[in-house]
C-alpha cells in the first residue's frame, strides 16, 4: 500500500517536520510517476475525501500548528508534500516563480557576491542586475556551461555567498555540471540554488546533486495548462547550511512578507501536477522528432536542444525572419510562457529585459502535447523561406 502523508491535523508541529531526516522516508520507494499521482492526499479511511479539498479560510482555531493563513494552508500542505517528494526536499510555495526567486535573492546579506549565468531567465537577470546597480551585491556573471570558468569565478576573489544555477538555461538552453559547481561553491562556504523550471524534478534533480535550494515557476510544466501563475522553492533536508535554517527563514519571511499563493491556484497546480509525468512523456517526445527535422531545415540556422526536455531554440537568420515565422503559425502560438499542454513559440528578444547574450533571431519553442504530424506541418509551412 503507498505510504501517505499525515492528515493536516497531525502534520502538526511546524517547527520541527521539516528539520533534516536522517532516515530516507518511507515514500521515498515510490518513483515519481506514484508520487505525482498519490501524493498530499487526505489519509485513508473511510468516507475520507480522495482529493485534498480546496482551503478557504483566513484562520484556524487557537492551539494547532498554524494560527493564520498567511502562515499556511492545508491546501498548500498537499502540493508542498507533492513536489518536496519529488525533489527530495522541503517545499514552500510561492505567489510566483518571481517571488521564489527573489526571496533567494534576499538571504544574500548586503553587499554579497552572486555568481549566477550569464543568460539566465529575464526575470532573474532584472533582478540581479538590480543588485548590481544598487550596490546591494556584487554580481559575476559566466557561461554556466563552461564548467572552468564557472570554478574559476567561484575560486577569484572574496567568497561567494550564492551560486545561482538554472539549467537548462531559458532560452539558451545551456546546461550545468551542478554536482562539480555545487561542491565548489560549498568549499567556500556559498549556497546553491538551482532553477529547475525546465528540467523538472522528473528530469533532473539538484538537491541530490549537492545543490541546497531548488526554485521552480511552478506556472510551467509542474502546474501544465497556461492557467496560474505560481512558484515554489524546494530546500535541502541534508544541506551543508542546514545549521543555518534555510527552510526556516525563506517560511518565516514568506508569512512576514506576506505576498503569499492564493489556495485556488495551488489546488490546481496540484491538480495539473497529477498528470506531470504524462505530459511531459509526451512532450519530450514530440520534441524529439522536431528536433530531428528541424536539423534538417532550410529555413534553420542553428537548433538548441540539450538532449532532453521539450524547450527547442532555433535561429532563422534575423530578427525580422523571426517575427515573420511568429506571425504565420496557426496552431502554434506566438505567446510567452512554456510548459503547458499547448504549443507555444515565441521570439525572445521582442523583450527589453532579455539579456543581449540572447541571438535576436532566437525562437523558442515550447512543445505541447498535440499530436506531432499536426505542430510540423504548421511549423514547416511557417518556417519556409517566402
Ligand atoms: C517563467 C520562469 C520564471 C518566472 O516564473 P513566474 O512564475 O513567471 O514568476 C523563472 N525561471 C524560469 C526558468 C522561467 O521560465
Amino acid at each position: 500500500m503507498p505510504s501517505q502523508p499525515p492528515p493536516p491535523g497531525e502534520r502538526a508541529n511546524e517547527a520541527t517536520r521539516h528539520l533534516p531526516i536522517q532516515e530516507p522516508e518511507r515514500h521515498n520507494e515510490l518513483a515519481a510517476a506514484t508520487v505525482l499521482v498519490s501524493g498530499g492526499r487526505p489519509a485513508h479511511h473511510p468516507g475520507a475525501e480522495l482529493t485534498q479539498p480546496l482551503s478557504l479560510n483566513a484562520t484556524y482555531i487557537a492551539g494547532g500548528a498554524v494560527d493564520y493563513a498567511r502562515s499556511g494552508n492545508p491546501t498548500w500542505d498537499a502540493f508542498e508534500d507533492t513536489l518536496g517528494r519529488l525533489e527530495g526536499g522541503s517545499a514552500l510555495v510561492f505567489a510566483s516563480g518571481t517571488a521564489a526567486i527573489h526571496a533567494v535573492l534576499d538571504l544574500v546579506p548586503s553587499g554579497g557576491r552572486i555568481g549566477a549565468p550569464r543568460t539566465v531567465y529575464s526575470g532573474t537577470a532584472v533582478a540581479l542586475d538590480d543588485l548590481a546597480t544598487s550596490g546591494d551585491a556584487e554580481v559575476t556573471r559566466v557561461d554556466i556551461a563552461d564548467t572552468p570558468a564557472v570554478l574559476a569565478a567561484i575560486a577569484a576573489g572574496p567568497a561567494p555567498e550564492l551560486v545561482w544555477i538554472e539549467s537548462p538555461v531559458n532560452p539558451t538552453l545551456e546546461v550545468a555540471d551542478v554536482e562539480t559547481i555545487a561542491a565548489a561553491a560549498h568549499a567556500r562556504g556559498a549556497l546553491v540554488a538551482a532553477d529547475n523550471t525546465f528540467a523538472t524534478p522528473l528530469l533532473a534533480r539538484p538537491l541530490t546533486q549537492g545543490a541546497d535550494i531548488v526554485a521552480h515557476s511552478v506556472t510551467k510544466y509542474l502546474a501544465g495548462h497556461s492557467d496560474v501563475i505560481l512558484g515554489a522553492l524546494v530546500t535541502a533536508q541534508n544541506s551543508v547550511h542546514r545549521e543555518a535554517g534555510v527552510y526556516e527563514s525563506l517560511r518565516a519571511k514568506r508569512s512576514r512578507r506576506g505576498a503569499i499563493a492564493g489556495p485556488a491556484e495551488v489546488w490546481l497546480a496540484l491538480r495539473g501536477m497529477r498528470t506531470l509525468h504524462v505530459r511531459l512523456e509526451r512532450a519530450c517526445a514530440n520534441a524529439a522528432t522536431l528536433v530531428a527535422r528541424l536539423r534538417e531545415h532550410p529555413g534553420v540556422m542553428r537548433v538548441r536542444y540539450p538532449g532532453f526536455g521539450a524547450i527547442i531554440s532555433i535561429e532563422v537568420g534575423d530578427a525580422s525572419r523571426a517575427d515573420a515565422v511568429a506571425d504565420a503559425v496557426t496552431l502554434w502560438t506566438n505567446a510567452t510562457s512554456l510548459g503547458g499542454v499547448e504549443s507555444l513559440l515565441e521570439r525572445r528578444r521582442r523583450h527589453a529585459a532579455e539579456p543581449v547574450s540572447v541571438p535576436t533571431d532566437l525562437l523558442r519553442l515550447s512543445v505541447g502535447i498535440e499530436d506531432v504530424e499536426d505542430l510540423w506541418a504548421d511549423l514547416d509551412r511557417a518556417l519556409r523561406p517566402t
